[in-house]
């Protein structure tokens, strides 16, 4: 075999000089998680991945089928490469390159760019033979949760730092992989929407570093580190790159997001189950936990909708505000419901250990928040006025807060806390705006009402 011939059907395995693209990167992880680092020949390696995404039919298995065309043929990238060198779209070489099909690349996607998917690109992407293989492989990398025929969850996690990323792949993702039925990956709980199915899969992801029946203790203790278990080492980068869409004869892509802080979320999930702990009590606080965000949907007919399970999801995982979703919920969803329930038990001290340290409340703002709301809501469901819960919900303006405040006393025998009158600048209440002020005041009034119904009932 000449020099020229060698150059040609091998190709180069090195975790030393990642792409920076998620699917390819995860790719090349896979590749050398098999076959090590070095020089690989393209036409074995080909045959091996083929192999493995075959089923005994001879069609793709699910759910890259819905990617890889029956028609594809992969065996014949050698001799696809063009004899001429061009620049790989992914990784830079000069090289000799191939246009990429859907086997090679699912989607076409800058991460920074949400939504520019091209799989049916005009322009098409050139794809040296290692990234064309590498995308082949990345196949094997990805978690997935589908939901009958309404959403599939694509989830690839993604480091720069390949070495880790390998760890993680051999210690965490292939034993979820293989561990579950159908090869689906464990999720807290899921719905048709991204942010709810991604909170699920982080939660349960989170609990394995405590407990797990799927991975081994050096499994665990990577994954410890890997989510900065220990703050005072900083740990390397790690994304959640999550894509959903619809499944069908091929894939409907919808959504695509990434994710990125994923180690204040563990810090947080941490906190939270220590307020579960000592302050609620809960022996067991991972499964509460779970509960706390499981329960913001609502069943409609045969199914469950779960819009606000997935808003509230999306503000706490972009670390923003998930109140005005949780008073949604509670008045738009819980509180038509038949026997309407309050709030799962610890919810509250879940959302305010949030509120003060992700959102900076003041915590003595807080209290008054909870106390004051406590006796409002009850007040209302002994008078039977819950039409001030609903004005209160409804303001739009603080003159039309102050006023539904000011109607208090008068029906309801209650006297107003000072703090909550004296507006300040920017109309805001000791340092929060007045629309997280009155919906905090919603949920906590809503809430102690459904408690108080609730006794009355039984
Ligand atoms: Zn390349």
């Amino acid at each position: 075999m000449s020099r020229t011939t060698t150059s040609e059907t091998t190709v180069e395995i090195s975790l030393d000089h990642p792409t920076g693209n998620f699917w390819v990167d995860m790719g090349l992880v896979v590749l050398s998680n098999h076959f090590g680092e070095g020089n690989i020949d393209l036409c074995e390696a080909l045959e091996h991945l083929i192999g493995r995404l075959k089923t005994e039919r001879g069609g793709w298995i699910y759910p890259a089928n819905q990617f890889i065309n029956t028609q594809a043929r992969p065996e014949t990238l050698p001799n696809k490469l063009r004899s001429r060198q061009e620049v790989c779209d992914i990784c830079g070489m000069e090289t000799r390159c191939i246009d990429a099909k859907m086997w090679m690349y699912p989607f076409v996607v800058d991460p920074q760019k949400f939504g520019t998917f091209y799989p049916s690109a005009k322009r098409g992407l050139k794809l040296c033979a290692r990234c064309a293989l590498a995308g082949l492989a990345g196949y094997l990398g990805w978690l997935y949760k589908a939901q009958g025929r309404d959403a599939i969850h694509l989830f690839v996690f993604y480091s720069p730092d390949l070495r880790q990323l390998l760890e993680l792949y051999r210690n965490v993702i292939l034993p979820f992989q293989l561990n579950q039925e159908g090869g689906t990956a464990p999720v807290a709980f899921f719905g048709p929407y991204l942010h709810e199915a991604t909170l699920g899969l982080l939660l349960e992801l989170f609990s394995h570093v405590e407990k797990s029946e799927l991975l081994s203790e050096e499994g665990q203790a990577l994954l410890a580190r890997i989510l900065g278990e220990d703050p005072s080492t900083p740990p390397a980068p790690l994304f959640l790159y999550v894509i959903t869409g619809k499944p069908g004869q091929a894939f409907n892509m919808q959504q695509f997001q990434e994710f990125t802080r994923l180690h204040a979320l563990y810090q947080l999930y941490k906190r939270w189950k220590g307020i579960l702990t000592h302050r609620v009590e809960i022996q067991d606080p991972h499964p509460a936990l779970v509960q706390v965000f499981r329960q913001f949907q609502v069943r409609r007919e045969r199914q469950y909708e779960t819009f606000w399970r997935d808003r509230i999801a999306w503000a706490i995982l972009e670390f923003r505000d998930p109140f005005p979703f949780v008073e949604a919920f509670l008045f738009e969803g819980r509180a038509r419901e038949k026997g309407a329930q309050p709030l799962a038990f610890g919810t509250l001290e879940i959302f305010e250990l949030y509120a003060k340290e992700v959102l900076t409340m003041d915590e003595k703002l807080l209290k008054t928040l909870a106390g004051f709301g406590h006796n409002l809501g009850q007040k209302v469901q002994e008078s039977g006025e819950i039409g001030i819960l609903y004005d209160l919900r409804n303001t739009k303006k603080l003159d039309e807060f102050l006023k539904v405040l000011e109607k208090i006393p008068f029906r309801l025998g209650l006297t107003i806390p000072e703090d909550l009158t004296a507006i300040e600048s920017g109309e805001k209440i000791m340092g929060s705006s007045w629309q997280r002020v009155k919906t905090l005041l919603s949920i906590y009034a809503m809430n102690a009402y459904l408690w108080a119904n609730r006794g009355r009932s039984e």
